[in-house]
């Protein structure tokens, strides 16, 4: 294989193959089933209609008014307005709720192979701006499928520099693996490729075709985890068994906000997963960073990461410590303790899954920016991060400024942020990562 090129000086190179040069052999695809030819037609309410129209990409088993025959997972559904003219066409899932996800809207079209590879296509172009970087800031790691977002529903496939990683929400992907998989291979060559299952279509997938969570589907087997490049700083992944994909790529932009804020600040991030903003911290001139969370091996692979990028000069002077435990009381401690910090990056997992989690939720964000205000120095900079989908930006900020001035400590807003470049948003369900930056008198 040729080494890839980080100076983007290799024109001969078809934009997208990144050097690769080898098809993988898919034939472990070859024995999972194939689409049905025989569509579901679905009748819905006129509620249901509108919100479709809107480009809302589920419909949901109460909306259905009438359909031919019950159907399988992955069948190609049909959905009619009241007019019984064509409305959607979408993947039909008899186990969930969700019972459409929509894949295509307005004109009917043909669901095959060759609308795959235009919708990929059209993916990756969305994300030629992150490629085309110069090599001190060099991307190799990125979204290329943010499911609804990118009109599949359901689907997620991150890149990890040769390696991809497809995850799969719904059961409903499996009788079209084979299609996707090799529109894949035209749209954004690789050289290895790893399935993941949500945890829906975990249930029952595994004993039905053979696939389990972490298998390696095409390409050579994972003896260790994957390196990539993100900004030009270098992490791991494990696509088979990290969190996610294995990275939350969706921070990325984040952590470059959070680069630029870092000089001579002592960093304490708390839930830091693998240290993705403890690298960049790092090198941005943070003197002391302290990593916290719950997972040891997410803590070892933070080491690890420092390490894959101490020949930075600003990296190699950084005085780095992880701590494992839970952070709310990690953080109680250190308060007790006097430990403070110029700069505390708080980016929890999600706590609503559910409507009926929300108010816990915001009970907990609230409880989180007292604490993180407790180990910050005056004139500190917070950054607090949200990824629960049911917690609108509004809410959630007004949480945050409602705790600080509870402890006496009003924030100055620097900024409201999102996701990166790479997970583009087209409902409102989609904007789920919200972070609010802030300096603290
Ligand atoms: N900031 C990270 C992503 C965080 S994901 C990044 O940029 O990559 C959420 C993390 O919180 C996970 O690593 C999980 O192990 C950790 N976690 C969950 N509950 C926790 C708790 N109570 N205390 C500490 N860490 C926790």
């Amino acid at each position: 294989m040729r080494p890839l090129c980080l100076e983007g000086c290799c024109p001969a190179l078809p934009h997208w193959t990144d050097g690769v040069m080898t098809s993988p052999d898919l034939a472990q695809l070859d024995h999972l089933p194939v689409p049905s030819g025989r569509r579901v037609a679905v009748h819905v309410t006129r509620e249901a209609e509108r919100a479709l129209r809107r480009g809302h990409p589920w419909l949901f088993d109460r909306a259905i008014r009438q359909q031919n025959h019950e159907g399988s997972p992955g069948d190609l559904a049909v959905v009619f307005d009241r007019r019984r003219r064509f409305l959607a066409v979408g993947l039909y899932d008899p186990r969930s709720t969700i019972r459409v996800r929509v894949l295509h809207r307005g004109k009917p079209v043909k669901i095959d192979r060759g609308w795959f590879e235009t919708t990929l296509a059209a993916a990756a172009e969305l994300r030629a701006p992150l490629r085309q970087q110069p090599a001190p800031r060099a991307t190799t790691g990125f979204r290329l499928v943010h499911g609804e977002n990118d009109s599949l529903p359901g689907l997620v496939v991150d890149r990890y520099a040769q390696t991809l990683v497809i995850k799969l929400y719904t059961l409903a992907w499996i009788p079209h693996l084979r299609d996707v998989v090799a529109a894949l291979v035209a749209a954004c060559p690789f050289e290895r490729l790893v399935l993941r299952l949500g945890r829906a279509a975990q249930a029952g997938v595994a004993d039905m075709h053979g696939l389990r969570d972490g298998r390696v589907l095409a390409g050579p087997a994972l003896e260790s985890p994957v390196l990539f490049q993100e900004n030009g700083l270098t992490f791991e992944a494990d696509p088979a068994c990290g969190q996610k994909t294995g990275f939350f790529l969706d921070q990325r932009d984040n952590r470059s906000r959070v680069e630029s804020l870092a000089a001579g600040r002592a960093m304490l991030n708390v839930f830091s997963y693998t240290g993705g903003f403890s690298v960049y911290a790092a090198r941005g001139g943070a003197p002391e960073i302290v990593s916290v969370d719950a997972s040891a091996p997410a803590l070892q692979a933070a080491v690890r990461n420092l390490a894959h990028n101490r020949h930075l000069p600003a990296v190699a002077v950084a005085d780095h410590h992880t701590l494992t435990g839970d952070a709310f009381q990690v953080l109680d401690q250190m308060a007790r303790d006097g430990r403070r910090f110029g700069l505390v990056v708080i980016d929890p997992p999600a706590f609503a899954h559910q409507k009926t989690q929300v108010g816990q939720a915001l009970a907990a964000y609230g409880r989180l920016t007292r604490l993180g205000l407790g180990v910050l120095e005056p004139g500190g900079v917070l950054v607090q991060a949200s990824c629960s989908s049911r917690v609108d930006e509004e809410t959630f900020c007004g949480v945050i400024h409602r705790a600080a001035r509870d402890v006496g400590r009003p924030l100055q807003e620097i900024e409201r942020t999102g996701h990166a470049l790479d997970h583009p948003i087209t409902f409102a369900e989609g904007a789920y990562l919200k972070c609010l930056f802030a300096i603290v008198p």
